[in-house]
């Protein structure tokens, strides 16, 4: 007899089981296509210059120490990374209508904001697109949501956005449901709205009268260009929209395992903000009561300092245009092979992942024969491709697709 008697075993996260299979394999050309972490061309984890001498400098600051944070974290950090967000000219943000509030990475931006709209605005229903990232449903349904419910993305047969079916799942909720919308660089698609498109998605949120959530986990990694990745964000919040906004600093500084992140909040009403902020605290503080400073100290110390700053941003191209790169020789690779079906969505897509177009079996065969790691959907992560390995996984796709 145990008290956990009653307890099943819930199921494996793919992602992490990805990892666990890659790690014990000992096939010499294994591939980890899986998880969504930059490689360098020698397929190595990186820890960005800027971020190094950032920390170097912190350790020598006598004047820091390890007391806690306040519960909303580092002032400095949250007004930093709402400016990069937003922009400099940012009306709210002159108005002192827009805030941020430091968080558990972009995960814990997802669930500190859900959560306020579970338990403080009684809301519901939330939306995702079809697919998602796949912890969008569990953080919202664990902070309080009831239903999730899914918005047409990808168009299978097109290998592009489902536009009408997008729009027409939007127009078909009720009113005040929650909608999460991914700033830039569809996880897991790569797959972005146009302008022209985001103008339309941005109508029908305004005529169902639905709360637009970003999710900004790329912003600057994505194109190597920060305000072009926060373009679909700044044109919702320009045309009147209040947002919540989850910002993680995992991709574009490296910051992984730091776990810092920034949740934005843009309200219409000045009175309404020292409410929320007061809300979103009694949240956090119930939570996890305060976050971390390491990530949060690094990431202030390079946005305040202009010539760091000028240091992140050609460390975020190095990054952003590797991806790019390998997108390009993959395709080439590919066309080079006579692989059946077209290829272009690979270098279409933007960001860290790609959807192949491989179905579940196909992607299974990947992993299986190949020893080429990748999720069932047929995602990959582009970081995982180098200049040594594009030619094996493009093989590698032929033979299963042949
Ligand atoms: N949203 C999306 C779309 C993501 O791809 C990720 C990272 N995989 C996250 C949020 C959150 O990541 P983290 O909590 O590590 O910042």
């Amino acid at each position: 007899m145990s008290f956990f008697d009653s307890v099943e075993l819930g199921p494996p996260i793919e992602v992490f089981q990805l990892t666990k299979q890659y790690t014990e394999d000992d096939f010499p050309q294994k591939v980890n296509l899986g998880v969504g972490a930059y490689r360098t061309d020698d397929g190595k984890p990186w820890v960005l210059p800027v971020v190094r001498t950032a920390e170097k400098a912190l350790a020598n600051d006598d004047s820091l120490n390890k007391e806690y944070l306040p519960v909303l974290g580092l002032d400095l950090f949250s007004v930093l990374s709402t400016k990069m967000l937003l922009g400099s000219d940012s009306v709210p943000l002159a108005e002192n209508r827009a805030f941020g509030v430091q968080v558990l990475s972009g995960t814990g931006a997802l669930r500190v904001g859900a959560e306020f709209l579970a338990k403080r605005l009684g809301k519901t229903v939330f939306y995702f697109s079809k697919p998602t990232w796949e912890n969008h449903r569990l953080v919202f349904l664990n902070a309080g949501f009831q239903e999730a419910r899914e918005y047409r993305y990808w168009h299978e047969a097109n290998r592009a956005l489902d536009l009408e079916g997008f729009l027409e799942d939007l127009n078909n909720a009720p009113e005040g449901a929650v909608v999460i919308l991914h700033a830039c660089a569809h996880n897991p698609t790569g797959c972005d709205p146009t302008q022209e498109q985001w103008g339309q998605i941005a109508k029908v949120v305004k005529e169902r009268k639905l709360f637009p959530f970003f999710d900004s986990a790329y912003q600057g990694f994505a194109s190597g260009d920060l305000n072009k990745d926060a373009w679909a964000v700044r044109f919702f919040v320009n045309q009147g929209f209040e947002i919540f906004c989850a910002q993680s600093y995992a991709k574009n500084f490296g910051l992984y395992n730091e776990r810092t992140g920034n949740l934005v909040v843009v309200s219409n009403n000045l009175a309404n903000v020292a409410a929320v902020k007061s809300q979103i605290t009694l949240i956090i503080r119930g939570n996890y009561s305060n976050p971390p400073s390491h990530g949060a100290r690094i990431v202030a110390y390079v946005l305040s300092n202009k010539e760091l700053n000028d240091q992140w941003g050609e460390n975020i191209k190095t990054m952003s245009s590797r991806i790019i790169q390998m997108r390009k020789r993959l395709r080439e690779e590919l066309e080079a092979l006579g692989t059946p079906g077209s290829w272009n969505h690979i270098t279409d897509q933007i960001g860290m992942f790609s959807y192949t177009g491989l179905n579940e079996a196909q992607s299974l065969h990947m992993v299986q024969k190949h020893h080429i790691y990748m999720l069932k959907s047929g995602r990959i992560s582009m970081c995982g491709i180098t200049p040594n390995n594009v030619q094996y996984v493009a093989k590698s796709i032929h033979e299963t697709l042949t």
